[in-house]
């Protein structure tokens, strides 16, 4: 089965200090109206087998130190994907897996199989804003309705509490990565999501692509200076103090 859409042969940038060799996976659970690509949400269009990329990888493996892995959601393909990590490994390369949360349970397994050494988590906010972009598809395929509220609900605080306790156990293995937007991250929900992740870990913020939004779209890009605004308030500055979290706003430092 073809669930490589594309491929970066060689990058300086997607993996922290190694050169790596990028691969994206067809399809997500998600639709998000900012998707950087969203010709990767739907399932067809993949033109490579695990196969093929792995012949691939192989060729170039003394020119590479990592493989990163992304996506669309790259676990929606978990056994394929596993297999490849478990390959990659094997050749001595680092993996890294890129992954918008809502399958914790796969993420738990490849951390404790040690067939992967980092996260990306592409970490929404919270629930509402994971329920916003959800895909009618993948909660069919879950066995709830689109209009069960409650069902929905249930399902993701499930999702958001396993992807949470993961980051507490494990914040060595994650990169957080945040789009940050009007009106959905106000500086209450910035709040509650830095209040639950471990101390000392890096929260990379990223602004709001204006240009891959579809028509008629409510949300809103911050300005960088109403960025540092976010993290003002009096409790937010005792919880930075506390936590020593360090926040990127599109890879600068935000000094408050
Ligand atoms: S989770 Fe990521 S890949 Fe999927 S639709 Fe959202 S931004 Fe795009």
């Amino acid at each position: 089965m073809k669930i490589i859409s594309g491929i970066v042969p060689l990058s300086l940038n997607d993996y922290p200090k190694e050169v790596s060799f990028v691969l994206f996976t067809q399809g997500c659970n998600l639709s998000c109206s900012y998707c950087f690509n969203k010709e990767l949400i739907s399932f067809d269009g993949g033109k490579y087998s695990i196969a093929e990329i792995s012949d691939l990888i192989s060729k170039r493996k003394n020119f590479i130190s990592a493989v990163v892995i992304t996506g669309g959601e790259p676990l929606l393909h978990f056994d394929e994907i596993r297999g490849l990590c478990s390959q990659v490994k094997k050749w001595g390369l680092k993996v890294k897996i890129d992954s918008n949360g809502l399958l914790p349970d796969y993420i738990a397994r490849l951390i404790r199989e040690n067939l992967i050494d980092k996260v990306g988590l592409d970490f929404k906010g919270n629930i509402d804003i994971y329920r916003r972009f959800l895909q009618e598809k993948y909660l069919g395929e879950n066995g709830i309705n689109i209009n069960d509220r409650k069902k929905i609900d249930f399902f993701l605080i499930k999702k958001y509490t396993e992807i949470y306790n993961l980051i507490r156990k494990y914040p060595d293995k994650f990169f957080l990565r945040t789009t940050v937007y009007k009106p959905d991250h106000s500086p209450e929900i910035l709040y509650q999501q830095m209040k639950a992740l471990p101390d000392d870990i890096t929260w990379f913020l990223q602004s709001l692509n204006k240009k891959k939004l579809e028509n008629n779209n409510d949300l809103i890009t911050y300005k960088k200076n109403e960025i540092s605004d976010l993290f003002d308030s009096p409790d937010m500055k005792l919880l930075r103090k506390r936590k020593r979290i360090k926040i990127m706003y599109d890879f600068q430092d935000i000094i408050l």
